[in-house]
C-alpha cells in the first residue's frame, strides 16, 4: 500500500493514475477498519481500476462532547488489513493538512441534517458534508463508496453530489453485521460485556419493524412502536430515536405507500449506536 499523507502528493497521485487511465475507486473511512470497511474495498475493486482509503478522524464532525479524543486509532493494524485487500492508496492526513486554517464554508443540508442524526448530534453533518466534499475534490474519484450503516450521510452525499454536479458515482454498499445482528462499527470496541450483549435488540427491533411492514403495515407510528419496543426490552439500551421516514426526504410519511427507511439509535452506557434497514411495503424485508 502507498501512504499518502499530504494534499500536494494525493494530487500528484491522482495525476499518475490519470495519465494510465486507470479509474479510482475512494472509500472514506476513519481508520480502525472492520470487515464492513473491508467490503466497501471490495466493492469498491469491482467499480474501479485503483482502490484509494482515506483514514481520517474528521474533527470537524465530532460535537464539543463527544469521542474525538477517545476515538480508536490504528494506522498500522489499518495498513496490514488493507494490504490484504490489493489497496492501492492510502491517503491518511494529519489534521493540519486539512484544515490548515478553519473552513470559512459551511455546507448545509437543509431539511435533512437536523433531524434523526443531526438532531442528536447538531453541526455533525456540516462535517461530514465538509470532509467529504475536500475528499473528493482531492482525491478526484470516479466512485466514492459508502455504507448503508450511515443511511443519512449516504443521502446527504448523494444529494450533494448530484446538487453540486460532483463528478463521482456514489455507491451505497450493505451494512456488514456480527452473527447476532450488531452492524459493525468501530465504536463496538467501547462496549463492555453487558452492553455488547445488549446490543443485538437494534437489529432484532428492526427486523421485526421490517417484518411488520412486509406483512402490509401501513402506520409508521406502529412500525416505530415495534422497534421502540424491542429496544426498551434490554434495560442497558437507552433508546434516542426510531423512526420509519420516506427514503429520500428522511420525513415521516402519513402512511407507508413506497420505500421506507427504518432507523434507529440508542445509548448503551456512553456508547452511541445507530442502524437502520432499508424496507419496501410488500418486499420479504430487505438488510
Ligand atoms: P467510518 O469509519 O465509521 O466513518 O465508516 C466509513 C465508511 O464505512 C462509511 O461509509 C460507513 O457507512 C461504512 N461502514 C461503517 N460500518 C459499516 C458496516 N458495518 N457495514 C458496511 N459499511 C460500514
Amino acid at each position: 500500500v502507498e501512504v499518502v499523507r499530504s494534499v500536494d502528493e494525493v494530487r500528484r497521485r491522482r495525476r499518475s493514475s490519470r495519465s494510465r487511465d486507470q479509474r479510482v475507486g475512494l472509500v472514506p473511512t476513519m481508520g480502525f477498519l472492520h470487515e464492513g470497511h473491508l467490503s466497501l474495498v471490495r466493492r469498491a475493486h469491482e467499480l474501479a481500476d485503483e482502490v484509494w482509503v482515506s483514514i481520517f478522524v474528521n474533527p470537524t464532525q465530532f460535537g464539543l462532547h463527544e469521542d474525538l479524543e477517545r476515538y480508536p486509532r490504528d494506522l498500522d493494524r489499518d495498513l496490514a488489513l488493507l494490504e490484504g485487500e490489493r489497496t492501492d492508496v492510502v491517503f491518511a492526513p494529519p489534521v493540519e493538512e486539512m484544515y490548515p486554517r478553519p473552513a470559512g464554508v459551511r455546507v448545509s443540508f437543509p431539511g435533512l441534517d437536523d433531524v434523526l442524526e443531526g438532531a442528536c448530534r447538531p453541526g455533525h453533518f456540516a462535517g461530514v458534508g465538509l470532509v467529504v466534499a475536500k475528499l473528493l475534490h482531492l482525491a478526484e474519484p470516479e466512485v466514492a463508496v459508502f455504507g448503508q450503516k450511515d443511511a443519512q450521510q449516504a443521502v446527504l452525499i448523494r444529494r450533494m453530489v448530484e446538487d453540486l454536479d460532483f463528478p463521482v458515482r456514489v455507491e451505497v454498499a450493505p451494512t456488514l453485521r456480527e452473527p447476532d445482528g450488531l452492524a459493525m462499527s468501530s465504536r463496538n470496541v467501547y462496549l463492555s460485556a453487558e452492553e455488547r450483549s445488549a446490543a443485538p435488540a437494534l437489529y432484532r427491533g428492526l427486523t421485526r419493524a421490517a417484518a411488520a411492514v412486509a406483512d402490509g403495515e401501513r402506520d409508521p407510528a406502529r412500525v416505530e412502536a415495534l422497534l421502540a419496543e424491542t429496544v426498551a426490552s434490554e434495560a442497558r439500551l437507552e433508546l434516542e430515536y426510531a423512526r420509519c421516514v420516506d427514503r429520500e426526504t428522511l420525513a415521516t410519511p402519513g402512511e407507508i405507500s413506497g420505500p421506507v427507511l427504518i432507523v434507529v439509535a440508542a445509548r448503551a452506557g456512553r456508547t452511541r449506536l445507530i442502524d437502520n434497514i432499508p424496507v419496501t411495503p410488500g418486499d420479504a424485508g430487505r438488510r
